[in-house]
């Protein structure tokens, strides 16, 4: 079988990821565990409008499985498969649009961030295995396929067989070396410790074997201590996801890990707002205001928006009617009962649900952003110094239409000392005499 070879951008990727010093390699589960479960979204979704495909919500999972003889790591899922096609192009290129980057990033320091930045995805396997097969079977389709590589020289595709349909990516985990034991990740403690950690919102079921040693019951007092290893499956992840949680049982941490999985940023936001709405319609939303921009952001390739979900599935990655160009930057999840599935994108813009709830959305970002500006001058500086121009521009636009509703949000560096000042504030200090907005006039 003849190898065929990654393209350019992936293989600098691959090299990156092979020969990484990064020191948060462990995120490789959870870029496979995400994987598949966009994969079963996609499957979820299509069964719910589409009456031909009969699938069970409860049949839905991702089992991870572990062979220590083999040094295996295998994660399953049974979402919608790919086809051999769909192999070649998901796995073989990366389309990213951070790839660009990688043909001209060559120092260490810049390509950790890189790492961060873009979530780097599937690839990151790569960090921990020697060898990496993704089996795989489309739904609808007999036929299923194997991909297969062990790093930067190419992959392989070759037919396969496979019970169900859906996609097991198997990792040959690399041998430990001086630096790093690898073996951690064949412990189902430390697989479980991951899970938790970076997928725990996953709303499929996340299922491994753990065993569980404990002292067996003793018929008689007199009776030696005797242990038993019990193997069961268990669900390891806690399935209810995190913006349909109570408040009180999430904690700053779960929050902020949650952001830096979910919108690939390497740094913890500034703040986040968990709403839940009970007005005219019922939503959950959970939004964040990052602490930087993205590189891109000022660009045309910069698309705003936020995931749209109708009561826990994924119906839209990113709801652009939610909000307005001025708060762009805002990123964050909304789950609404009220919505429909088949809400396409024609249909949206004459949403009236939707249309509420980006009202309502919109004005709780502007309440956070005046409290972090009361609250913490510090962090709104920060905030001002990325995205203060998009607030800028909001009121430049449309005729000057939203000018009342941001004005007091800018901030002025004062020209006696390096403080910031809104113009509410230096109009109350302002002194008497003062005249108001005097613009110098320059003679010819
Ligand atoms: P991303 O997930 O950011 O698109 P990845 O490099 O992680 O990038 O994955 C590339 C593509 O491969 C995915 O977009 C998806 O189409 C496909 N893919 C990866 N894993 C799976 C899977 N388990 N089931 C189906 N498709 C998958």
């Amino acid at each position: 079988m003849k190898k065929k070879e990654f393209k350019t951008e992936s293989k600098k990727l691959m090299d990156l990821m092979i020969n990484s010093i990064y020191t948060n390699k462990e995120i490789f589960l959870r870029e496979i565990i995400s994987n598949a479960s966009d994969a079963i979204d996609k499957l979820h979704y299509m069964s719910l409008t589409d009456k031909q495909i009969k699938v069970n919500k409860k049949d839905f999972e991702i089992f991870l499985s572990i062979d220590k003889d083999k040094r295996t790591l295998s994660i399953k899922d049974n979402g919608i498969g790919m086809s051999k096609e769909e192999l070649e192009t998901n796995l073989g290129t990366i389309a990213k649009s951070g790839s660009e980057e990688f043909k001209t990033e060559n120092e260490h320091k810049k390509n950790i961030d890189i790492i961060g930045q873009f979530g780097v995805g599937f690839y990151s396997a790569f960090m921990v295995a020697e060898k990496v097969e993704v089996i795989s079977k489309k739904y609808g389709s007999d036929k299923a396929y194997k991909w297969e590589s062990s790093g930067i020289d190419g992959y392989t595709i070759t037919d396969s067989s496979k019970d169900d349909y859906g996609t097991e990516v198997i990792l040959t985990i690399k041998p430990d070396s001086e630096e790093e034991n690898y073996s951690k990740y064949l412990e189902t403690y430390e697989i479980e410790s991951l899970v938790h950690k970076y997928s725990d919102y996953i709303t499929y079921p996340i299922k491994m074997e753990v065993s569980h040693t404990h002292l067996k019951d003793k018929k008689n007092e007199s009776d030696k201590d005797e242990y038993e290893t019990v193997t069961e499956i268990e669900v390891i992840n806690s399935l209810t996801p995190i913006w349909r949680r109570e408040k009180k049982n999430v904690s700053d941490d779960d929050y902020n890990t949650f952001y830096k999985d979910k919108f690939n940023d390497y740094e913890t936001p500034l703040r986040h707002m968990h709403i839940k709405a009970e007005g005219t319609f019922e939503y959950n939303a959970l939004l964040y205001i990052p602490s930087h921009a993205p590189y891109n952001y000022y660009s045309k390739e910069y698309e705003k928006g936020l995931q749209l979900y109708s009561n826990g599935v994924l119906i839209m990655e990113r709801c652009a009617d939610l909000l307005p160009d001025y708060f762009s930057f805002v990123k964050g999840v909304v789950d609404s009962p009220d919505l429909t599935l088949n809400i396409s994108r024609e249909t949206l813009q004459q949403n009236r649900i939707l249309k509420t709830i980006a009202n309502s959305i919109e004005n709780k970002i502007k309440k956070e952003l005046e409290t972090m500006l009361e609250e913490n001058k510090e962090d709104y500086e920060k905030f001002f110094k990325d995205f203060g121009l998009q607030l800028k521009y909001g009121i430049y636009n449309d005729f000057g239409m939203h000018k009342d509703k941001l004005q007091d949000l800018l901030i002025y560096t004062s020209s006696i000392d390096e403080k910031t000042t809104t113009l509410k504030e230096y109009v109350e200090r302002m002194k008497e005499d003062q005249k108001i907005f005097t613009m110098p006039v320059v003679k010819q």
